[in-house]
């Protein structure tokens, strides 16, 4: 029937996929339907809200050193050009700060060579953290098999214990000496003692403009100001009111494939029925792990669905929470989050919300909100914990190490997030095999974080959606340029 508009489905409303949305709309002919298995917009990148305070799963800088990503982000949200404009749909221009916590002190993040990080380690710990340093720099460097290797080489032994392997455990579950160094490495590549040292000898001397600046080390940031959900739910209104259909609580439980092609999925909505939708193409964002379980193909090779069934994942917990005020410096800090690596605690992050945007913060004047960030495995003593008892726990985590004092909580709410980082140990170095019968499907594209089982940031989820509807735009099945997307690894704050 002439005229009838191809369907697109794309599973996830989360960055990768509402960005494939409004390409689809805007750059083809091709209807696109959103199903998403949640009942907000934002994937990761969602705005909670409770009790008049709004918070991030993790804080979300929007920051890309891809023009092309910045262009799209203005294109939807104007930047606040005077800080009188009162309009509402604007981005912020936000500096960041943020500190180590150890030792019961603030140390700046990167550690810095600076007379107070020395006077906060003690005498006996900077001559070992120095010593080792230079060893490190003397020595013949160690073969890089392991993330502690590439720490170890580029900040010696007493420093990384002190910053590096408790936190990097905390992280991930997994002790440095069994991660790989291309992985882990990703959050800090570029970065080194040197490095640290000449950001702070470019500042000192001001002829940091212009120059390379490495990306662990942004100290500025654009942020909605109501946080990363409120420019997500901005893209959702404009899929809409172009044409598209987004349906939440739609998790995709099924794709049926026949000669190398997904020909419909089946979805199952909050009432649990299950419905069935046909397609044209298919752009997945969830999970690898389970798009593999959920495709019905009979040549689906065994040893495919093997290592797919093998990606491993990290899971997040986040608690929010509300206080009179801090027992730090005065009652507030100025930091955006603040890294804590005391030994005694589980506690891996503290967000400090009212410092990426006053208006998240519903009294914003007389009260601290905060994110308390814990990582975890699903099914795990964190992850089993329930709401209430985890809460306590991490009041008392805070208390603890002096950051709150108890009586000061206002309130709370706990949030868990499956699958928050794809990991890069275990089955995940055989993905090439999963990847090649996944592009065996014509009309299947994998986007975004999960999708690709790629630890990123916003903007490459974006750019694979980019490079998506510019390869069905140009009737390519080809997606290698879709997998090669590499927008700027260094820069990996969650
Ligand atoms: C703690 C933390 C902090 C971060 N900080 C930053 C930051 O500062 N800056 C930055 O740029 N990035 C940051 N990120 C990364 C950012 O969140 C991701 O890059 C981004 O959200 C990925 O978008 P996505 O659309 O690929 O995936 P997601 O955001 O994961 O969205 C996928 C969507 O698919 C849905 N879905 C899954 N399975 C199904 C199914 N079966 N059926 C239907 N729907 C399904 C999910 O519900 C979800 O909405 C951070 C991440 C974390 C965890």
């Amino acid at each position: 029937m002439a005229g009838k508009k191809k369907t697109a489905v794309i599973i996830g409303a989360g960055p990768a996929g509402l960005t494939a949305a409004r390409e689809l709309l805007e750059k083809t002919d091709i209807r696109p339907v959103i199903l998403e298995a949640e009942e907000a917009v934002g994937g990761i990148a969602r705005t909670i809200c409770h009790n008049g305070n709004r918070m991030d799963i993790g804080g979300h800088r929007f920051f890309s050193k891809s023009p092309e990503v910045v262009f799209w982000w203005y294109n939807m949200m104007p930047l606040q050009e005077q800080s009188s404009d009162t309009s509402d749909e604007v981005f912020l221009k936000r500096p960041r700060k943020s500190r180590i916590f150890f030792l019961r002190k603030f140390f700046d993040y990167p550690v810095t060579l600076s007379g107070r990080t020395f006077a906060n380690m003690g005498f006996s710990r900077t001559i070992k953290a120095v010593g080792g340093y230079l060893l490190a720099l003397l020595h013949p460097r160690r073969p890089e098999k392991s993330l502690e290797d590439f720490y170890i080489n580029r900040f010696g032994k007493p420093l990384y214990r002190m910053f590096f392997e408790h936190y990097t455990e905390k992280v991930w579950g997994i002790h440095p000496s069994a991660l790989g160094a291309d992985w882990g490495s990703q959050r800090v590549k570029g970065l080194s003692v040197w490095a640290v040292f000449k950001d702070m000898l470019a500042k000192k001397t001001g002829r940091k403009k212009g120059g390379k600046v490495e990306t662990s080390l942004i100290e500025e940031f654009i942020y909605p100001k109501y946080g990363p959900g409120q420019f997500w739910e901005v893209v959702a209104d404009k899929i809409k009111a172009g044409g598209g259909e987004i349906l939440l609580n739609s998790r995709v439980t099924g794709l049926d494939v026949d000669d190398c092609n997904v020909t419909s999925l089946e979805y199952r909505s909050k009432d649990g029925s299950i419905n069935t939708i046909d397609c044209d193409y298919v752009l997945s964002t969830m999970p690898i792990k389970d798009l593999m379980a959920a495709i019905h193909d009979a040549g689906k090779p065994d040893d495919v669905s093997r290592i797919a069934a093998g990606l491993p994942y990290r899971d997040f917990i986040t608690v929010g929470l509300c206080v009179k005020k801090l027992k730090l410096s005065g009652g507030r800090v100025s930091d955006t989050w603040i890294y804590i690596q005391e030994r005694d605690v589980r506690i891996g992050r503290l967000q400090i919300f009212n410092n990426w945007s006053p208006y998240l913060v519903g009294d914003n004047e007389n009260t601290v909100w905060m994110g308390l960030e814990y990582f975890c495995s699903e099914g795990d003593e964190l992850w089993e914990m329930s709401g209430e008892d985890f809460i306590k726990m991490a009041v008392d985590e805070l208390a603890g190490i002096d950051i709150i004092s108890k009586e000061d909580v206002l309130d709370s709410c706990h949030v868990r997030v499956r699958k928050a980082y794809p990991a890069y140990y275990g089955s995940y170095y055989e993905l090439d095999k999963v990847k090649e019968y996944l592009n065996g499907l014509g009309n299947l594209f994998c986007l975004g974080r999960n999708g690709q089982h790629r630890y990123n940031n916003m903007d490459h989820s974006m750019l694979t959606a980019i490079r998506a509807v510019e390869a069905i735009a140009g009737g390519k099945t080809d997606k290698s340029a879709i997998w090669a997307v590499n927008s700027e690894e260094e820069y990996h704050e969650g």
